[in-house]
C-alpha cells in the first residue's frame, strides 16, 4: 500500500478522506466500583492484555489511561516476525502486514577507506533467515498497532473500551478482603489535561501496571528499576524526504567516521522514512532539554552522517528525543512466600532499553501475551492461583536475557568503526556479523522459558526435534484434509485461551489397528481421564478448553474422510454442526512438515502447546498417563 504521498495523516490508510479516520474517543462514563481486572495504561502491554481478557464475555476488564484519547502517531514501530505471529492469533496479521513496510535487507555503511568523512555501502544481507517464521519482520506505527487492538476489544464479547483521562495515583492491596483486594484510585480529568480532584476509586481481583517507565503502579508497590545509570539519548524522526541515497528505502545502518551511528527505517506508505540519530550519553539524571534539540539540529547530524549523500526533509510527522537506559524492576509483581501476586506489572513499566534493536513494542507485547491467558484461566476457574506466578518467573528471565543483549548491542552501536586513527574502535564487519548472528533474538523467536509447571522437562524431545520445548510452536505448512487448503498449523493458534494437542500421526495406516491417532482419539473421547473428558465444562464446546488437531503423512487425497474416527470432526454448536478443520495432512509441494520440524515419521508424537503458541510438552502418542498427568499439574478437574 502506497500513503502519505501529500503529507502524514494518522489512523487507518485506507480512508481516501482522512477526516473519515478520525475515531471519536469512547462516551466518557464513570469508572465501575468493581471490576475482575483493571489495566493501567493503554500501551502496546495494555492494550494486548485488555484485547485478551476481552475474549472471555464472563470476565469483567476495565482499562484505563491519564491521555484523553488514543495515540496517534510515534514512538515505537518494529514488530518482529514472532510478534505478527501473535497477530495472527488475534486475526489482523493480514491487515498489518498490508498495511506495514515488510523489512527484507539491511545495507551496512561505512567510512570510504581512503576519504573516510563520506560513507559507502559495504554490504547487503537478508534481514531475517530462511524459514525461521511464516510471518515478515514489520515496520508499523505504534499508534495503529493499538488501532488494532482497540478494534479487537470493541467487537469482543466484553465490547470492551477504554477510559481516558484517568491518571492512577494510588495503588493498595488489602489481603484481609478476599474478593476485591486490590484498591485502585484515580483522578479525573475534567478538560483536556486539568486534573480535578474529584477521585474514583476501583476495587478489583487483580491489578496490571501498563503505565510505562515511570510506573505509578511499580513505585506502590514498592519496587525499582535499577540498571544502568548512564541514560542514552537518541534524536528519533519521522520524516518526508527527498534524497540522493540509494538505500533509503532499505533498512540501512550507518557508521560515520566522526559524526557518529544513524539507523533508516523506510516506514510504511512507501515514502516516510525513520532516522534514529544517536546523541551523546547523557550524564545521571541529566535529561535532554529539548528546547536546544529541534528537527533541524537533528536534521543538520543526519546529512554530517550520511555525506556525501544529503537529505532535504519535506516534513516531519513526529520527533521526539528519547532517552533510555537498561533497567529492570525489582520484581514484576507483589508476591511473596505466602501471597500468590494480585497486582503485576508488564512493558516498559518493568524494563527499559535502548530502541536499537527495536524490542521495546515487541518485549512489552509479549509480556501480557504471557499473563493475559493465565489470568483469565484462573478468573474462569480453569486454573489454581499458583500459575501466575510463572508471569514473573517466566518474563522476569526473558527481560533480563534482553538487557544483557541491548548492553553489548548498544555497546557495538556507539562505537567508532575501527581505523589507524581509531585502532580501538569496532570492526565494521565483525559489527555485522553481531547485526546477523542476532537475528534470532530481535525477530522474538529465541525466547525459550525454562522448566515449569507449564513447560515439562525434555525427555521425549527427540520425538521432534524442531519443536523445541519451551519454544514457541514453530508454524510450517500442512494441507488442510476438508477443503484442501494449504494452510500454515500455528495458525489454529488462536487468542480464545485454550491449550492445544498436535498429534502427528506415525507410519502406520492412519485409523488401521496399529494406528497410534486411533488409540489416542479413542482414549480421549472414552476414558474418565482423558483431559478433555476431566477438564471441559459440561456446557461447553469440546475444544474451548484444550483443541486438538490431527497431521497424517498419506497425501490428502488418499485419507478417506468417512474413515476418520468421529472426534476427528466433532459435532459443536446449537446445531450439531461438525468441525471439518481438526484434520490436516502433509503438503508434499511445500516441503514436509515432519522433515522441517524433525518430527518422527515411524511414531509420530503428540505436541502440547500453551495458549500463548509456546511448547509444553512433547510426548509419545501412547503415553496417556503422561498426557493427563501434564493438564492435572495445571487445570482444575471439572
Ligand atoms: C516518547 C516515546 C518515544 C519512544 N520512541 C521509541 C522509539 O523510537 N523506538 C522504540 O523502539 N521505542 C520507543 N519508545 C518505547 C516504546 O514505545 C515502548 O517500549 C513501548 O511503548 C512500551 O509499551 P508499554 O505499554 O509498556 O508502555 P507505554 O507505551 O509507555 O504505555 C504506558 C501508558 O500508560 C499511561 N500512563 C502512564 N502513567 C499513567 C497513570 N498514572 N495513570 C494512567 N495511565 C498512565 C501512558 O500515558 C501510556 O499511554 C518510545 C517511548 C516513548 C514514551
Amino acid at each position: 500500500m502506497q500513503f502519505h504521498l501529500n503529507g502524514f495523516n494518522p489512523g487507518d490508510p485506507r480512508f481516501s478522506d482522512p477526516q473519515d479516520a478520525v475515531v471519536p474517543p469512547p462516551i466518557k462514563r464513570p469508572l465501575p466500583e468493581k471490576c475482575d481486572v483493571m489495566v493501567v495504561g493503554c500501551g502496546p502491554a495494555g492494550l494486548n492484555l485488555a484485547a485478551q481478557l476481552s475474549q472471555f464475555g464472563e470476565i469483567h476488564t476495565c482499562i484505563a489511561e491519564v491521555k484523553d484519547d488514543r495515540l496517534l502517531v510515534g514512538q515505537a514501530d518494529g514488530i518482529a516476525c514472532r510478534t505478527v505471529e501473535m497477530f495472527q492469533a488475534y486475526g489482523f496479521a493480514n491487515q498489518a502486514i498490508q498495511e506495514a513496510y515488510g523489512v527484507n535487507e539491511i545495507g551496512f555503511w561505512k567510512p570510504r577507506p581512503d576519504t573516510p568523512e563520506e560513507i559507502f555501502r559495504s554490504d547487503r544481507i537478508d534481514d531475517v533467515e530462511e524459514d525461521l517464521s511464516e510471518m515478515p519482520h514489520l515496520i508499523l506505527n505504534q499508534a495503529r498497532v493499538h488501532d488494532f487492538f482497540l478494534e479487537v476489544m470493541k467487537k469482543s464479547p466484553r465490547k470492551l473500551e477504554p477510559f481516558y483521562s484517568r491518571r492512577l495515583i494510588d495503588v493498595q492491596v488489602d489481603h484481609s478482603e478476599r474478593e476485591h483486594p486490590v484498591i485502585l484510585k484515580f483522578e479525573r480529568a475534567v478538560t483536556h489535561s486539568q486534573f480535578s480532584k474529584q477521585v474514583e476509586i476501583v476495587r478489583c481481583k487483580y491489578a496490571v501496571g501498563c503505565d510505562g517507565a515511570r510506573s505509578q503502579v511499580r513505585e506502590a508497590i514498592g519496587k525499582e528499576l535499577v540498571g544502568d545509570t548512564l541514560n542514552q539519548a537518541w534524536g528519533v524522526m519521522d520524516v518526508l524526504l527527498v534524497t540522493d541515497f540509494p538505500d533509503i528505502r532499505l533498512k540501512a545502518v550507518i557508521q560515520s567516521a566522526n559524526e557518529g551511528s544513524m539507523l533508516i527505517i523506510p516506514r510504511e506508505g512507501g515514502y516516510m522514512v525513520r532516522l534514529y540519530i544517536e546523541l551523546d550519553k547523557l550524564k545521571e539524571n541529566e535529561r535532554v532539554a529539548k528546547d536546544q534539540m529541534s528537527p533541524e539540529v537533528l536534521i543538520a547530524a543526519a546529512n554530517r552522517i550520511i555525506k556525501p549523500y544529503t537529505i532535504e526533509v519535506k516534513e516531519v510527522p513526529w520527533w521526539s528525543v528519547y532517552e533510555i537506559g537498561q533497567r529492570l524492576a525489582t520484581g514484576f509483581d507483589d508476591s511473596d512466600a505466602e501471597q500468590e501476586p494480585r497486582v503485576f506489572l508488564a512493558g516498559d513499566a518493568c524494563h527499559t532499553h535502548s530502541p536499537k534493536a527495536g524490542q521495546g513494542m515487541n518485549t512489552s507485547l509479549n509480556d501480557t501475551w504471557n499473563l493475559g491467558w493465565k489470568l483469565a484461566h484462573v478468573l474462569t476457574g480453569r486454573a489454581r492461583e499458583s500459575l501466575l506466578r510463572t508471569y514473573s518467573e517466566e518474563r522476569l528471565q526473558v527481560a533480563q536475557t534482553l538487557i544483557d543483549f541491548d548492553r553489548d548491542f548498544s555497546k557495538m552501536f556507539s562505537m567508532k568503526p575501527k581505523s589507524k586513527e581509531n585502532p580501538e574502535g569496532v570492526d565494521p564487519e565483525e559489527f555485522q556479523k553481531y547485526f546477523q548472528l542476532s537475528g534470532r533474538f530481535t525477530a522474538g523467536v529465541a525466547t525459550q522459558y525454562q522448566q515449569s509447571m507449564i513447560t515439562a522437562a525434555n525427555d521425549f524431545q527427540d520425538l521432534a526435534k524442531g519443536q523445541i520445548i519451551g519454544k514457541r510452536f514453530h508454524s510450517a505448512q500442512v494441507i488442510r484434509h476438508a477443503d484442501a487448503k494449504p494452510f500454515q498449523l500455528g495458525h489454529c493458534i488462536t487468542a480464545n485461551g485454550a491449550w492445544r494437542i498436535f498429534a502427528f500421526a506415525g507410519k502406520a495406516k492412519p485409523m488401521s489397528s496399529e494406528c497410534g491417532i486411533l488409540k489416542l482419539v479413542e482414549f480421549l473421547s472414552l476414558s474418565q481421564q482423558s483431559p478433555l473428558n476431566r477438564f471441559t465444562p459440561k456446557d461447553s464446546e469440546i475444544d474451548s478448553v484444550i483443541d486438538f488437531r490431527f497431521v497424517f503423512q498419506s497425501p490428502h487425497r488418499e485419507l478417506e474422510r468417512g474413515t476418520l474416527h468421529p472426534l476427528l470432526s466433532p459435532k459443536k454448536g446449537k446445531y450439531g454442526l461438525r468441525d471439518y478443520e481438526k484434520v490436516f495432512c502433509v503438503d508434499y509441494r511445500s516441503g514436509n512438515i515432519y522433515e522441517k520440524r524433525g518430527i518422527n515419521k515411524d511414531v509420530g508424537c503428540l505436541i502440547i502447546v500453551r495458549p500463548d503458541q509456546y511448547v509444553s510438552q512433547v510426548l509419545p502418542l501412547a503415553h496417556f498417563d503422561l498426557l493427563t498427568e501434564f493438564f492435572e499439574k495445571i487445570l482444575c478437574p471439572v
